[in-house]
């Protein structure tokens, strides 16, 4: 039996509508559904500025702030021998004919037919318009697409897009595409390591400005790359979380550059390339493995930049933050791998 998603709505909650006068900012959490600690950061955001005060009220009046927590409610709740047992992966089985596909198209390459759904975050794509079912629009019949692109492995992998083919990476583009942010953050968990060589504290928290190079979309023909302005506010935003954190020699300060990538079917990817800065934070560990002190440090480690992100924008001063700032963050050393974990 094919596995259908399993109908839970996905939210948006909206501080202010887009407003062309203000910056704006969508955050974004558990696009994989084994990883939450960003949702509970987002949580305490949502919490801070409907608490009231000087500076949540500063906030609201300067910055349209949208937040999309747990886009992957499937991979979340999943369960396996009757116990919560939540996985990277959303519920959908590819079923290639209920798409208007030959039977026997090979499915995209971001599919787990072991899980049971798809890797939703390599279902976006920076030709954010792209469906299936408008193959006609690029000249394409459904076999054709089936042979020239899900067929051939030279297309069918990771340095592509994705097909849009699951509900959530559709909704959440559909948002992206509504408020047309300045911003873009999209949280994350994997396993980790030491800050350096010399340094060994643990890293709590990896991130990233750039995660996506040139790219020509196959069915259009169209180019898309970061704009030079666009990526110096997005080390502006990374830095600004990282300075956040910088409190002495904490354990909190211990960051790293998320290793380079070419990721387009990725939400930070495709905004990337349609002129949205962006900030990947990925949150050290499994939260399978963690004890409670570890998981409240953690949230915080996400919560802390993302409220010093809200306030530099509000008040315009994250244009003033050097992004050389960003580039000398170290890099990620891998020296230490959690072999329990995944990438991203
Ligand atoms: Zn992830």
């Amino acid at each position: 039996m094919p596995i259908e998603p399993q109908g839970y709505p996905l939210y948006v909650c909206k501080f202010g509508e887009p407003d062309p006068s203000k910056p704006s900012i969508l955050i974004e959490t558990q696009i994989h559904g084994n990883e939450p600690l960003g949702t509970e950061a987002v949580v305490n955001v949502m919490q801070n500025l409907i608490a009231g005060g000087q500076e949540a009220r500063f906030i609201l009046e300067n910055v349209t702030v949208w937040i999309m927590p747990r886009v992957n409610p499937d991979g979340a709740m999943n369960q396996r021998d009757g116990q919560w047992y939540p996985k990277r992966q959303s519920d959908q089985t590819w079923v290639p004919e209920e798409i208007g596909l030959p039977s026997d198209t090979r499915a995209p390459w971001y599919y787990s037919s072991r899980n049971g759904g798809y890797d939703l975050n390599r279902d976006s794509s920076p030709n954010l318009d792209f469906r299936i079912e408008n193959l006609a629009d690029y000249g394409l019949t459904p076999s054709e697409f089936a042979t020239l692109y899900l067929d051939d492995r030279d297309y069918n992998n990771s340095e592509y897009d994705g097909y849009y083919v699951t509900p959530e990476a559709r909704i959440v583009t559909k948002v992206y595409k509504e408020l047309q942010p300045d911003v873009f953050i999209d949280i994350h968990h994997r396993g980790f390591n030491t800050l350096t060589d010399d340094d060994i504290r643990q890293v709590y928290i990896q991130v990233a400005a750039d995660v996506a190079l040139p790219y020509t979309d196959p069915f259009t023909g169209d180019y898309y790359s970061v704009d030079p302005e666009v990526l110096t506010l997005a080390k502006q935003v990374n830095a600004t979380g990282w300075l956040s954190l910088q409190l002495g020699n904490s354990a909190f300060g211990s960051i790293q550059k998320y290793p380079e990538v070419n990721l387009p079917g990725t939400t930070l990817g495709a905004f990337a390339l349609n002129d949205t800065a962006i900030m990947l934070i990925e949150i050290a560990g499994q939260t399978q493995n963690l004890g409670q002190k570890a998981r409240g440090r953690l949230i915080k480690t996400a919560t802390d930049p993302l409220m010093a992100i809200l306030k530099a924008l509000a008040d315009g001063s994250i244009h003033d933050v050097d992004p050389a700032i960003y580039d000398a963050i170290p890099e990620s050393s891998n020296s230490i791998r959690d072999p329990s974990a995944r990438d991203e």
